[in-house]
């Protein structure tokens, strides 16, 4: 079991920020910006472009829909999407409101957010979320 398929099952806490039947976002743990989303699907799978391509469409139209709650949250120019998958071996797209180029720079220290902050902030993003 990952340790994505942990939170989704909620053995592992999370900053939920969205659900539906078939996938999960919360806040990345160690954000680049506030607001760093992370999607997960359900389906237990590693690489993102080996799910099928139903699953993959999918989750696209619900990152979509996340993203268009991080933005109604926290108001930046776009929401900018990455995946990249080399530390956790469970398929996810990472969602970043952006000002400018620099925030999606992954090697750039992380934000270190008290929980109080993180959880507002999740509660933010799931408070636009339409189901
Ligand atoms: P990568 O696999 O390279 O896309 O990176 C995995 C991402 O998952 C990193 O940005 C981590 O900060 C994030 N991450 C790892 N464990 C957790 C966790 N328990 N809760 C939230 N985010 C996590």
């Amino acid at each position: 079991m990952t340790i994505f398929s942990k939170i989704i099952a909620g053995e592992i806490p999370s900053y939920k920020c969205a659900e539906d039947d078939r996938f999960y976002a919360f806040l990345d743990i160690n954000p680049v910006a506030k607001g760093h989303t992370l999607v997960v699907p359900k389906q237990e799978v590693d690489y993102l472009f080996d799910l099928d391509d139903d699953t993959l469409a999918a989750m696209m139209v619900f990152s979509k829909r996340v993203a268009a709650a991080i933005r109604a949250a926290y108001p930046c120019r776009k929401v900018g999407m990455a995946v990249l998958g080399l530390e956790v071996n469970h398929a996810h797209i990472h969602l970043i409101p952006l000002q400018s180029e620099g925030d999606m720079d992954f090697r750039k220290e992380k934000l270190q957010l008290p929980a109080e902050e993180m959880q507002a902030i999740a509660d933010n993003i799931l408070s636009h979320f339409s189901a």
